[in-house]
């Protein structure tokens, strides 16, 4: 559906690009997470493929067209590429169905109707169609928001990091939510987020952005068992320097892969140094006297120890190198 091609862009004035030399392409159907640090290149990269900026070098093809340059068009972007706004722009005179309904105004009577209540279903607002906007919560704006975009028959939806007002629990909810309604309508969906978990929640394939590079591009599964580099391990969890642990240059282990007692490949014995209950389970930090090296770790119950030491390990395939 839409095809980056080695897109370059850096801002005037500027010595470093935001974006270098990036090609993505997304299909029918499919949710990219666009993920990185604060200063990747997100941003530019979203605006670029929406069509509102105009890339120093490459280009973007929509159904194997090229964009338009921003400066040659009457609307900006292309007309089934659509971006929710974090800041929902959405008329604050207008009730919620109107909000939805005058973007269908092109349409007779009777399928503005049938549009605007499947899209307020969809949506899962439909019994707030009567509302007016400063009436909803921040969730229920945003679901507006994007029955809005769905409103003008988009296929490829772009988002940047629209729910990152809203709090944790209305904002997974929403997530899971807006994964059906991208299914259900058979769109595309670039979704750009600094939050790994909303990435991991939303997305077939997770593109990683580290100054304005593209790092890596797989499946949610590949870059958490395969990360390129410690930088994209460390985005997705913490991360253990098990170098001296192993005798190997380079190597690492997941909190998450170490494990308690003395039936592993590799183990250390460890003085207890901080627990933390997280709900369900316990961040351990332990920290090895020989080596006076702190090691994170998780356990489902909280440890209880004489002597204030105990063993921790891994297996050898466990071990992340790069
Ligand atoms: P992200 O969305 O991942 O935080 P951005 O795409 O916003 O990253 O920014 C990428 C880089 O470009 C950053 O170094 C940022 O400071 C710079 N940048 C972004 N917008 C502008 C701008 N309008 N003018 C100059 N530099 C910019
Ligand atoms: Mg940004």
């Amino acid at each position: 559906m839409l095809e980056v091609r080695n897109i370059s862009k850096t801002y005037p004035g500027e010595d470093y690009g935001a974006v270098n030399n990036v090609s993505l392409s997304i299909v029918e159907n499919q949710i990219i997470a666009l993920v990185g640090k604060s200063g990747s290149g997100k941003s530019t990269m979203l605006q670029i493929i929406a069509g509102l900026m105009k890339p120093d070098q490459g280009e973007v093809l929509f159904k194997g067209i090229p964009l338009q340059d921003p400066d040659e068009q009457l609307i900006a972007g292309h007309p089934k590429i659509k971006v929710v706004f974090q800041d929902f722009q959405l008329k604050p005179n207008m009730s919620v169905e109107e909000n939805i309904r005058y973007k269908l105004l092109h349409f007779d009577k009777e399928y503005q109707m049938e549009r605007t209540a499947e899209l307020l279903a969809l949506c899962n607002i439909s019994e707030l169609a009567a509302r007016m906007p400063k009436e909803l919560s921040g969730g229920q704006k945003q679901r507006l928001s994007i029955a809005r975009a769905l409103a003008d028959d988009p296929e490829l939806l772009l988002m940047d990091e629209p729910f990152s007002n809203l709090d944790p629990l209305t904002k997974q909810d929403l997530l899971i939510e807006l994964v059906d309604i991208v299914k259900s309508e058979n769109l595309g969906l670039i979704f750009v987020t600094h939050d790994t978990r909303d990435a991991m929640l939303v997305a077939d394939r997770v593109a990683f952005l580290s100054e304005g590079e593209m790092i890596q591009n797989d499946t949610v599964p590949n870059i958490y068992q395969s990360p390129k580099n410690l930088e994209v391990a460390k985005f997705f969890g913490r991360v253990n320097d098990v170098a001296s642990l192993t005798n190997k240059a380079n190597a690492y282990v997941r909190a998450e892969c170490i494990g308690l007692g003395a039936q592993f490949d590799y183990q250390r014995k460890v003085r207890l140094q901080k627990s933390i209950f997280l709900g369900g389970k316990y961040l351990i930090e332990a920290f090895d006297e020989d080596n006076q090296e702190l090691y994170f770790l998780y356990s489902d119950a909280a440890i209880n120890i004489q002597n204030g030491t105990f063993m921790i390990g891994f297996n050898d395939a466990e071990i992340l190198r790069f």
